[in-house]
This record gives structure tokens, C-alpha cells and sequence, in this order.
């Protein structure tokens, strides 16, 4: 399996071994990869004659040093996921140095409001953050395909936009979520839950599903009550933000209208602990 830091190795590499309408299946990561990671270069492999992951954690779209900080890095175990998969899979484990050149700094943009909804709203600067490690990492890879987790709803909205707007010749496809067997969205940070925390954490994907049923006969706003009553009964767990919006511009839904497609998103901290998740109501 060949292992990258440098973008000048893997670019040469990549050379080598493609021709101008070689497709390249691109999956970037953070890392402390798991089986929903894994589905995505599955997905990738089965599609593309080359695929490339990318396992950097990326200082720029952190807007908590604790949470940087504490973001687990174990590239020797993902090394040995990602061989579950296929030997072939390039890697590209870059350093802070090798993607921001003495820069580390975020870009600015716009993506039409998507940015400043909901993980934007909660962790400012994130999208700004995402933007630009996304942008560079398509630079460097040059991928034609990219492949992104459904659980990361609106990153994957701005993603799309991303490339809409600097006109990048690269399909993004969306990856369904996986879960843990108690419904939990799998998620590198879980890996800082105690097994009784995981526990715990079940109630999230619980309570998406309850306000999936409620919401076929109740307005948003009922619904987002009714999930706030729950979480203050629950002392272990905070609710940071649950939101119904639109799946395309991601406005929260004032008044439901039937051509529109809905989903909701949540945020939550169990013993300082971020966790997401979201579900398509209609
Ligand atoms: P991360 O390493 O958290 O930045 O995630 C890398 C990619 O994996 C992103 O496109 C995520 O949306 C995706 N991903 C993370 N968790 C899951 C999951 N439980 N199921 C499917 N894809 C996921």
C-alpha cells in the first residue's frame, strides 16, 4: 500500500499510474476511521480506477482548541482499516506544513448562506475552515469523484457548492450513514464516549426518529419543542441545537410547505463531547 505526506510524492505517483481519463475516487478524512469511512472508499474503489483517501486533521475548521487537541490520531490503525478494503487504496496522510505552507489560515467565502446555518451558527469560521482544506485537497488530488457522508449533511451542501462556484470538474456523491447496532451515527469522536455514554448516546438517533413520526402531523416549531422537552429531562446530555430545515438551502422551516423536502439536524454534548446527526423527514 502506498503511504504519501508529501503532495510533490503523491503527485508524481499519480502520474505514473494514470492517463488523462483515468477517473480518480477521492475520499478526504480526518481520520480514526471507522466503518463509515470505509463505506465511502468502498464506494470509490467500486467506481474509480484509483482511489485516494486523505487522513489530516485539519486545524483551520476547529473553532475549540480542546476539540482539536483531543481529536483522536491513530494513523497506524486506520492504515491497517483502510488494507481491509483494498491494498490498493493511496494514501495521502499530509502534514499542517505540506497542505498550508507556512499559511495556516483559512480562506473566506461565500456559499450563499449555507455556511452560516446551523454548525455554522455554533462553531463560527467552521465552513471557512472546511472550504479551504477541501479546496486545496481537490488541488492536490485532482480527483474526478469525491466521496462524502450523508451525516455531514451541510458540509456536504457546501461542498457541492464549493465546486459549483470555482466550476471543478469533480462528481460529489453522498454516502448513506452508518450506525452503530443501537442507532448511534458512527463517529470518530465517539471513540471518546465510556461505554455507558455510547449507551446513553442512543437517544439522539431515538429521538430523530420520534420527531420523523411527529413531524408528518405537527408543525416544526411543535416538534422542536417537544424534542427540547425531552433532552432537559435527560441531565447527562445537552442539546446544542435541533433544527427542521430545507435540504437544499437549509433555512429552518417556518411553515411546511409539501414540495419541499425536510431534514432534521441535531448537536449535542455528552460529557464535553460533540456529536451530530440528522435524518430526512419527508
Ligand atoms: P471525518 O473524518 O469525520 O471528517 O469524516 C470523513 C468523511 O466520512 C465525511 O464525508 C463524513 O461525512 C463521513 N462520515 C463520517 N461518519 C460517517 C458515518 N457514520 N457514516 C458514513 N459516513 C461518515
Amino acid at each position: 500500500m502506498k503511504i504519501f505526506e508529501k503532495q510533490i510524492d503523491l503527485n508524481a505517483h499519480l502520474k505514473s499510474i494514470s492517463n488523462p481519463n483515468s477517473t480518480i475516487g477521492f475520499v478526504p478524512t480526518m481520520g480514526a476511521l471507522h466503518s463509515g469511512h470505509l463505506s465511502l472508499l468502498q464506494e470509490s474503489i467500486q467506481n474509480n480506477a484509483f482511489t485516494v483517501i486523505s487522513i489530516f486533521v485539519n486545524p483551520t475548521q476547529f473553532n475549540n482548541q480542546e476539540d482539536l487537541e483531543k481529536y483522536p490520531r491513530t494513523l497506524n490503525h486506520d492504515v491497517e482499516k483502510i488494507k481491509t478494503v483494498s491494498d490498493e487504496i493511496i494514501v495521502y496522510a499530509p502534514t499542517v506544513e505540506d497542505i498550508y505552507e507556512g499559511h495556516t489560515v483559512s480562506q473566506h467565502f461565500n456559499f450563499d448562506g449555507l455556511e452560516n446555518q446551523m454548525e455554522g451558527q455554533f462553531r463560527p469560521g467552521h465552513y471557512d475552515g472546511v472550504g479551504t482544506v477541501v479546496k486545496r485537497l481537490f488541488e492536490i488530488v485532482k480527483p474526478t469523484h469525491a466521496y462524502f457522508g450523508e451525516k455531514d449533511f451541510q458540509q456536504l451542501q457546501v461542498v457541492k457548492k464549493l465546486v459549483q462556484k470555482l466550476k471543478m470538474p469533480i462528481v460529489i456523491v453522498c454516502c448513506p450513514i452508518h450506525r452503530e447496532s443501537n442507532g448511534l451515527a458512527m463517529s470518530s469522536r465517539n471513540e471518546r464516549l465510556s461505554d455507558s455514554e455510547k449507551k446513553q448516546a442512543a437517544v439522539i438517533y431515538k429521538i430523530l426518529k420520534t420527531a420523523k413520526t411527529k413531524f408528518k402531523t405537527k408543525s416544526a416549531s411543535t416538534v422542536s419543542d417537544l424534542v427540547s422537552k425531552t433532552f432537559e429531562a435527560i441531565p447527562t446530555i445537552t442539546l446544542e441545537y435541533f433544527q427542521i430545515a430545507d435540504e437544499v438551502t437549509l433555512l429552518p422551516c417556518l411553515r411546511k410547505n409539501k414540495n419541499k423536502k425536510y431534514r432534521a439536524f441535531i448537536a449535542v454534548f455528552i460529557n464535553n463531547i460533540r456529536l451530530i446527526d440528522t435524518i430526512s423527514l419527508n
